[in-house]
Formats: structure tokens, C-alpha cells, sequence
């Protein structure tokens, strides 16, 4: 079997799928395995690196012509064939109709991976998110007029900022943890009541809303969609906690829907001027009505920032720890050397999005059967 690693062409893209040491331990497990130059170089791993772990530096053409698997972060710009498999992130609730179902290759999406106890190793939406919500804080720290911690000087003391995270899964229990780390007094929020005591765990105030709830999480373990009267009595809520907040990091998400809007344009602009909201939902449309992705906007002087792809700037470690990802997903369909797809196992089975040129995944064809119908 030969795996083969492209480069990453998406715009802003610096990750790579596997790094020299995920190379490594395919190569124990007797699989060959093509990188393609430079694949690495802005995430820190060189040519070198890779070629000293017993990898074939090539180019795409070659990958596209020799390799049976193809990695990618994100979907793969070169065109698979029906004998190839593909593995990537390839975003397939969000966008359907980007998966290269025609081709006949066999795509597995590593965003779709069951998240149970057996897949944490291999669970990418956890790996990355993490990095996101640690470096959403710094962002927003060093956009902030004010410091996090309370310093004493001989000019005067100042105060701890403020911080509050909307949405405590893991981006938001990461933020919340940097947060603290930096000294900020802190508080979270968030829709499924069961990450209290994890919020608390980390020294932060949990904020409780006289909300109902209980049906707000799934058996997934996911925020389910809660209707708009549900919304709109949270943002009311919600609004006297901003007005006291200086920093704002929020990461709400239900899988395969728009982000929830939970900082509306009022309650922004009930927030001190200086203070700072950083939208790491930006990419699914946000969840501050005047976010917009990758950009700045100033509204009566607070910042609302919509970073795009933030474990990419974090190169190095998101890769290292994609690459792991990558590498278990993987090995869990190898057998002595050999491909042994199991559809049997969920993990497999769940992640498989394509295959025979037809999309395979249920909830893949609701979505788009839903939008669809939205088109009429
Ligand atoms: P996510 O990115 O889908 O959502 C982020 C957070 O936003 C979630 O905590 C969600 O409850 C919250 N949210 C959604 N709507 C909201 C609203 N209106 N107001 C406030 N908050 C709102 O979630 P995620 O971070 O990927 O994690 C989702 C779940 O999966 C969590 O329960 C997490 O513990 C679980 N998980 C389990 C495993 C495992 O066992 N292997 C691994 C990772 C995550």
C-alpha cells in the first residue's frame, strides 16, 4: 500500500496532514509512502526531515498516478481515481456539494468520526479546536486595551479584564483555561448544562440562565438546534453578562447548522468601549451578528474579530497533532500491509462519505436533500 501526502493548496492553508513521525510509524506498519516537496515547509517540517523517516519526496502527478490512499487537512486539490481512497477533512455537512463524489474514489471525512472513547485518538475536531480556542484568547488579548491579570504598581492597581466564553465544548474549555492562565476573571456559558462542574473545574463561573435546557443536548453529546423564541430569550439574557465583560470569546456550534447567533448588535453595543469579541464561530457564519470572517469591525468602539482557521497559524502543533489523528484513523484500516475496510466498525462506517461515484453517508444526503428543497 502506498499513502501519499500533498501539499495543502487552500488559501491560508500552512498545516500538513502527516508530519515525520506519523511517517515513521506507517513505514513500521509496512506502508510506502509519498510526500510531496515542500508539503511540510510551513508548518517546520523540511524535505529532509521527511526523506530521513524513509519518505519518497515526489510530486502531485506522482501521488496521483501511484498512491491507493491519499491524505490531505483539507480536501485534496488533485483529482482522485475510482481506485483510490481519499482522507481529509473534507467539511461534507457544511458543504455538500464540494465532496468529488463522481470520481468513484472512496472518501472517508475525519470531521464525521463517531466521538467515542475508542476514536479520541483519532478525533480531529478536538485536536484542532483546542489549539483554536488557546489562541482565540491571545488574539483577543493583545487587541484588548487593557491587560487579563491585575497587576500592582507603584502608578496604581489595576483590575483583572473581565473575560466570558460562549460556548464551553472544547475550543470554549480551552479559551477558558488560557483565560485563566493569563489571569482574567472568567466566566462561560453554555447551552448544555451538563459542562457546569467542567467549567468550574477549570476556575471559572459557570453563568446559569433561567433556561429550559434539558432537551438541549443530543445522544451525541452536541448542542441540538433550539428554535428562535429559545435564542432570543438567551440573548436577553445574555446581555447583562456582556455589558460587564471586556473580552468576549465565543465558539457556539451545532453540527451541520448556521452558528447560533448570540451576540446581537444591541447587546454588543452595550459593551465598554475598548472591549474586544472574538467570533471563532466566523467560519460558520458566526455567532455575533456583525462578524464578518477575517475581518475586523469597530461598532462604538468595541472590536469584534472573525479569525478564519486558527489552527493553521499554529502550524507545527496542529500538525503534529492532525498527524496522529491521521495516522490512527489510518492504521485502524490496515491489516499487515494490507487495506481490510471494516464496515462494521463505526468508526469507519461513519467517516466513509463516498464511494462507488455515489455520496454514502445519510446524514451527507439530508443535507443535501434539504437544500434541495430549500431550492425547490
Ligand atoms: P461544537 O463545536 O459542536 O460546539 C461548541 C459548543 O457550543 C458546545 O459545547 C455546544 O453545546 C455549544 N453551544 C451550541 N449552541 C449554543 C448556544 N445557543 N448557547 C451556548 N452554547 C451553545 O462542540 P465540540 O466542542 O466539538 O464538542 C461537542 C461535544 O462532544 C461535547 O460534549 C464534548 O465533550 C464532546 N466530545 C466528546 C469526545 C469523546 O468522548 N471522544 C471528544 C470530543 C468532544
Amino acid at each position: 500500500m502506498i499513502v501519499g501526502v500533498v501539499r495543502e493548496t487552500a488559501a491560508g492553508e500552512r498545516r500538513v496532514a502527516l508530519v515525520p513521525a506519523g511517517v515513521a510509524a506507517l513505514k513500521k506498519a509496512k506502508l510506502d509512502v509519498l510526500v510531496e516537496v515542500d508539503a511540510g515547509l510551513s508548518a517546520g517540517f523540511s524535505n529532509v526531515a521527511f526523506s530521513d523517516v524513509g519518505a519518497e519526496m515526489v510530486t502531485a502527478a506522482d501521488i496521483a498516478a501511484r498512491a491507493d490512499i491519499v491524505v490531505g487537512v483539507q480536501r485534496p486539490s488533485l483529482d482522485l481515481k475510482a481506485n483510490q481512497i481519499g482522507i481529509a477533512v473534507y467539511d461534507p455537512l457544511t458543504f455538500p456539494e464540494n465532496i468529488p463524489a463522481a470520481s468513484g474514489a472512496t472518501l472517508f471525512s475525519l470531521d464525521l468520526i463517531p466521538r467515542t472513547t475508542r476514536a479520541q485518538a483519532m478525533d480531529v475536531l478536538s485536536s484542532q479546536a483546542n489549539l483554536g480556542g488557546y489562541l482565540g484568547v491571545l488574539i483577543g488579548a493583545t487587541e484588548l486595551s487593557k491587560i487579563l491579570p491585575m497587576m500592582t504598581t507603584a502608578a496604581g492597581t489595576i483590575p483583572p479584564a473581565r473575560a466570558l466564553i460562549l460556548g464551553a465544548g472544547v475550543a470554549g474549555l480551552q479559551a477558558i483555561a488560557t483565560a485563566r492562565r493569563l489571569g482574567a476573571i472568567v466566566s462561560a456559558y453554555d447551552v448544555r448544562a451538563a459542562v457546569k462542574e467542567q467549567v468550574e473545574s477549570l476556575g471559572a463561573r459557570f453563568v446559569e440562565l433561567p433556561l429550559e435546557t434539558e432537551s438541549a443536548q443530543d445522544a451525541g453529546g452536541y448542542a441540538k438546534a433550539l428554535g428562535e423564541e429559545f435564542y432570543a430569550k438567551q440573548r436577553q439574557l445574555l446581555g447583562d453578562v456582556l455589558a460587564e465583560t471586556d473580552l468576549v470569546i465565543t465558539t457556539a456550534a451545532v453540527p451541520g447548522m448556521k452558528a447560533p447567533i448570540l451576540v446581537t448588535e444591541a447587546m454588543a453595543a452595550r459593551m465598554a468601549p475598548g472591549s474586544v469579541i472574538v467570533d471563532l464561530a466566523a467560519e460558520r457564519g458566526g455567532n455575533c451578528e456583525l462578524t464578518k470572517p477575517d475581518e475586523v469591525v469597530e461598532y462604538h468602539g468595541v472590536r469584534i474579530l472573525g479569525p478564519l482557521n486558527l489552527p493553521s497559524r499554529l502550524a507545527t502543533n496542529a500538525s503534529q497533532l492532525f498527524s496522529k489523528n491521521m495516522q490512527t484513523f489510518l492504521l485502524n484500516m490496515i491489516k499487515e500491509g494490507q487495506l481490510n475496510l471494516n464496515m462494521e466498525d463505526p468508526i469507519v462506517s461513519g467517516s466513509l462519505i463516498a464511494q462507488g461515484g455515489q455520496i454514502v453517508h445519510t446524514r451527507v444526503q439530508e443535507v443535501l436533500r434539504s437544500r434541495e428543497a430549500v431550492r425547490g
